[in-house]
């Protein structure tokens, strides 16, 4: 009963839980682990700067990254589609496209191979120099992330994308620590330096960069040793292996991908992170609430029992009581309704 009126009210407010016992782990919760973009960020970036590489033209790199990122889902590729309708480039058709997983994507623009993403896919792919070093460390400074594109397997340009975080952000995480979350960390498959900034302004400590999908589930994996029960906050965008190894997978935004909001225990309609607190408020009531419940029935069980001996309890009163007892079981269940 408890419950039943519990899902129904976090329900009502956006927050899907999937079955009791995930609420009642939620209660249990000692560490929250965050994905950064999408998820502490608003992941509606923006283009702050734009460098071109000897030879190359900012209208060459636009054209080959928005093309590009046209067809990927990454909140950076939207940050770059929106440059390029800025600058009033007319963006050509990509084919072919292959997203790569925590680093960028390829694709064929005008039947030339394109590549754009991090510093560390260029490096693997052979493309590093030290210009292209110095341009991601001066990016990363500033808190930008670097996002360099190549055509025909050379780097043309790099964009700077910067992501701002919710305006909920820091409220939400200082909540979750006055409920007495132990620990709170960042995941992100950003680079270390960019992802600090972004850190440092929401007061995370623990902050884990430079992060493959893969590598994500394995931080997971490692915070739940060492601190109990965890929940994994993602959008659903490189994060999804992350989801399921948490022991709650919680999935912002119906926006995310729908395999992450199925393998969800949590799924918030909305991007909300106050939804977060809420959720874990609302299993901690639930739980209190089934205890006190129990509680309350035993003491009436008992008291009828010692009556019974002493010979004073008649069946109607006997009647009554359990009567009583199951509207006012229901009644205190039902107040979870307002939570
Ligand atoms: P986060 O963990 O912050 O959500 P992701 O794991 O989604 O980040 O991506 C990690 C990094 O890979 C990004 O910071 C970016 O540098 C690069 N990247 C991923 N997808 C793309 C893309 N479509 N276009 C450009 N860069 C990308
Ligand atoms: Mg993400």
């Amino acid at each position: 009963m408890s419950i039943v009126s519990a899902l129904a009210a976090a329900a009502r407010k956006g927050v899907l839980i999937k079955g009791g016992a995930r609420l009642e782990q939620l209660a249990t919760v000692r560490c929250v682990a965050f994905d950064k973009t999408g998820t502490l960020t608003k992941g509606r970036l923006h283009v702050a700067d734009l460098v071109t590489f000897a030879g190359h033209n900012r209208d060459e790199v636009l054209r080959a990254a928005a093309a590009l990122e046209s067809r990927s889902e990454h909140p950076i590729g939207q940050a770059i589609i929106r440059k390029a309708a800025l600058e009033n480039i007319a963006v050509p058709a990509a084919v072919g496209f292959q997203a790569i997983p925590g680093r960028g994507g390829e694709a064929i623009v005008d039947g030339s191979p394109v590549l754009v993403g991090n510093g560390r896919l260029f490096q693997e792919r052979g493309l590093g120099s030290e210009e292209l070093t110095a341009v991601e460390n001066e990016f990363s400074n500033r808190g930008w992330t670097p996002v360099f594109v190549a055509v025909a397997g050379v780097p043309v340009g790099a964009l700077a994308v910067v992501d701002e975080p919710r305006e909920a952000a820091a409220e939400s995480l200082q909540m979750l620590r006055a409920l007495g979350i132990e620990k709170i960390a960042m995941l992100t498959g950003d680079h270390a330096v960019a992802a600090r900034a972004v850190a440092a302004s929401l007061g995370i400590d623990d902050v884990r960069a430079d992060l493959l999908p893969a590598d994500k589930a394995d931080a997971v994996a490692q915070l739940r040793a060492k601190y109990g029960t965890l929940a994994m906050v993602g959008d659903g965008v490189n994060d999804a292996p992350a989801l399921a190894t948490a022991d709650i997978g919680i999935a912002m935004g119906v926006a995310g991908s729908a395999a992450a909001l199925e393998t969800a225990d949590v799924a918030l309609m909305a991007d909300e992170l106050p939804k977060v607190t809420y959720a874990i408020r609302l299993s901690r009531a639930t739980v209190r609430n089934i205890r006190a419940n129990i509680a309350f029935s035993l003491a009436l069980k008992g008291a009828f029992l010692v009556m019974a001996i002493l010979g004073v309890a008649t069946l109607w009163m006997a009647v009554a009581a359990d009567m009583g007892a199951s509207l006012i079981v229901i009644a205190n269940a039902l107040r979870l309704l307002r939570e």
